[in-house]
């Protein structure tokens, strides 16, 4: 099959998140699995250009049909770490890509409704005519509205479109303005309930609505995130959208890339180790202490957190959890960023406050390097989100023996099993801790339960990690089920 996956990341030349990692890696393994698969990209200023090979301009001349006129715009090609990439790159005042930052503007809507016109422009002009094209998250929403009432009339009539869903709280929300400048007339026709107004605002149209209700296949990254959003609260909104279109909505788990996220092999950390030999782990240890001026304590587990600083992180358990591991004498790393305001400044004065202490280090700020090392080193790492449409922080941590402490929600569910409590998997099957509250007293009780483990039964908690290495969160299963989808699509 020819698969073209247009998304706003794809790690690690574009990573804010999980988003990216997931678009990287499962066009690995899709192209792995005999298929042809491209990427297309917004091309931004603040890209890791030093992982992408082979840049140049492929097409010079891409004229994008906007408001009543035309956008001239540059397609560059190039490979990130093997991966063909196409990256579009507007010529106009509004420098929708020159930003320095990949989101946060507040014309964000505009930025990447742009793109995904350019996008589609771009595969109609240079006559590439995909399978499936696999859209993602609210930047490209309206994507497959343009396809299926503009673009199909002009020659793109068998494209077909699985739309994946990795965060449903950002929907991406706009007005008559969009439609106007995408030439998707007609706005009463498209200001319907049943096409693309949001459920809840009048005025506006919902981008994320409009990628279920045009989509041929929509899915989101873990099965029990799907129930969440479908049937709880964790929809934002759009549960009753997902109940009408629900013969083509499902969870599929996300996978990671073990050529990547794998201590065997992983070129930023500072010795290999395996399940059979661990005994790399505590030079790992010791070398992310150094770097990070901790105390070299060998009676100290060290609790990791890496993620963004996001309410959807379950900040005040991220805060509680650093001062709780000092009471328990343990050590902790935060590696995180914050795009609101309100949460840098809070992590802010903590790093300052911190700043002197041998057991707290919080580095503020993106650093895909130090993720590596900090995943190898750390003893534990907590995760103790609001919701979590899937996770890959804790998927990584137990490729890397790091045992993960998680709250029972989204993927989190999936993925990690309660080595007290679990009542599902055998006691060899389990690999982490779960809370399921969100009070402190939850996460503390789950982390002097982990604390506890290390401290007074340290084989025991060597089983756990071994155990939490032995699990296989490839895309092997979850590849197939990608597979299944676009073969099912594509003949529709
Ligand atoms: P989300 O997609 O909600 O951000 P995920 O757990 O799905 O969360 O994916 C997070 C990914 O981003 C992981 O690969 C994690 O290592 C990485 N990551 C998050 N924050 C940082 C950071 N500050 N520095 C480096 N990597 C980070």
């Amino acid at each position: 099959m020819y698969i073209i996956q247009i998304a706003s990341e794809c790690a690690p030349a574009i990573k804010a998140g999980g988003l990216g990692d997931v678009v990287f890696s499962l066009s690995r393994e899709l192209e792995a699995r005999g298929h042809t698969v491209e990427a297309v990209l917004p091309m931004y200023d603040c890209m890791r250009y030093d992982h992408i090979w082979g840049l140049h301009e492929a097409y010079q001349d891409l004229w994008v049909p906007w408001y009543d006129g035309q956008v001239h715009c540059s397609v560059f090609c190039g490979w990130v770490h093997g991966q063909i990439c196409f990256f579009i790159r507007p010529h106009s005042q509004d420098d929708y890509f020159d930003r320095g930052v990949y989101y946060g503007c507040d014309d964000d809507v505009m930025r990447f409704t742009f793109f995904s016109k350019a996008a589609l422009e771009f595969l109609h002009q240079s006559n590439k005519r995909p399978d499936v094209i696999h859209t993602h998250d609210w930047q490209t929403g309206l994507l497959p509205v343009m396809l299926f009432e503009i673009y199909q009339w002009h020659g793109m009539e068998n494209q077909r479109v699985c739309y994946t869903i990795h965060n449903f709280k950002h929907q991406g929300m706009g007005g008559v303005e969009v439609l106007k400048a995408t030439g998707l007339n007609r706005p009463e026709f498209y200001f319907q309930y049943e096409r693309l107004r949001d459920n809840f605002n009048p005025f506006a149209i919902n981008f994320m609505k409009a990628g279920i209700v045009y989509s041929n296949a929509i899915t989101t990254v873990s099965p029990h995130h799907a129930w969440e959003a479908h049937h709880g609260e964790f929809g934002y909104g759009l549960g009753h959208t997902l109940h009408s279109f629900q013969y083509k909505f499902t969870g599929i788990l996300n996978g990671i890339d073990y050529t990547i996220w794998n201590p065997e092999v992983d070129k930023y950390i500072s010795q290999p180790y395996s399940k059979e030999d661990l005994s790399g782990k505590a030079a790992n240890k010791k070398a992310l202490r150094k770097r990070l001026n901790l105390e070299d304590a060998p009676d100290k587990p060290l609790i990791c957190f890496i993620g963004r600083l996001d309410e959807q992180k379950g900040m005040n358990l991220v805060h509680h959890a650093i001062y709780h591991a000092l009471k328990c004498d343990a050590q902790f790393v935060l590696l995180g960023s914050a795009t609101d305001s309100r949460i840098q400044a809070w992590f802010a004065h903590e790093h300052d406050f911190l700043s002197a202490n041998p057991n707290a280090h919080l580095e503020l700020g993106f650093n895909e390097e130090l993720s590596h090392l900090i995943y190898a080193g750390a003893d534990m790492i907590i995760v103790p989100s609001n919701f979590e449409p899937c996770g890959l922080t804790q998927i990584i941590s137990l490729k890397y023996g790091t045992v993960p402490i998680v709250r029972g929600v989204g993927g989190l569910v999936n993925t990690v099993f309660d080595r007290d409590y679990d009542e599902t998997h055998a006691p060899e099957e389990r690999n982490g801790y779960v809370f399921y509250q969100t009070d402190n007293y939850a996460l503390e009780s789950a982390m002097e339960r982990a604390i506890g483990l290390w401290r007074y039964y340290p084989d025991e908690f060597e089983a756990l990690m071994l155990q939490g290495m032995a699990c296989d969160y490839s895309w092997n299963q979850s590849g197939d089920r990608y597979e299944d989808i676009y073969e099912y699509i594509r003949h529709k």
